[in-house]
């Protein structure tokens, strides 16, 4: 399958790349949320944040606190996000995994949807029934 991302990384489209290692590419994001708003991915195709392997997804988080502090410090930024949008609905439009860092600037914007509230007893349930999911799964934690 096409995919924009791999085709930037193997040089058959442009990009404003602003660091690589053999494994990680990281260049300007074509529509910024904030100006210096940059992907980074690894070199190899993964859909997502969930088929990633660990080491390389160690190297690719690795490289992104590197380039946020760069980030961070070139334009002066106050903060930054650091997000991964994974599934359709989550907002992923390229499914090749990649992390966002947008700089942010006092005032310039708000990320933050509407909250919920749980109801009575609600939260517990939802820990327990992702806690037992757990134990059945610790084994890939583990592993
Ligand atoms: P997602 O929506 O999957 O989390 O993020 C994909 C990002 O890739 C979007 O922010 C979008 O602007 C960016 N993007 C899509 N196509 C291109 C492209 O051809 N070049 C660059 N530099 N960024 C792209
Ligand atoms: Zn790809």
């Amino acid at each position: 399958m096409e995919c924009i991302f791999c085709n930037i990384k193997e040089g058959k489209a442009e990009a404003e790349i602003i660091f690589e290692d053999d494994h990680i590419l990281a260049f300007l994001d074509i529509q910024p949320i904030n100006y210096g708003h940059t992907l980074v991915i690894p070199k190899k195709h993964y859909d997502n944040f969930l088929t990633v392997p660990r080491d390389e997804l160690n190297k690719l988080t690795h490289a992104t606190q590197f380039i946020a502090g760069i980030i961070k410090r070139t334009l002066n930024a106050e903060g930054f996000n650091v997000i991964s949008n994974n599934g359709d609905p989550a907002g992923q439009s390229v499914f090749h995994f990649h992390y966002h860092i947008i700089p942010r600037f006092k005032n310039d914007f708000s990320l933050r949807p509407a909250v919920k509230n749980y109801k009575e007893g609600a939260m517990k349930e939802y820990g327990e029934q992702i806690r037992s999911f757990i134990s059945k799964y610790k084994d890939i934690y583990n592993g």
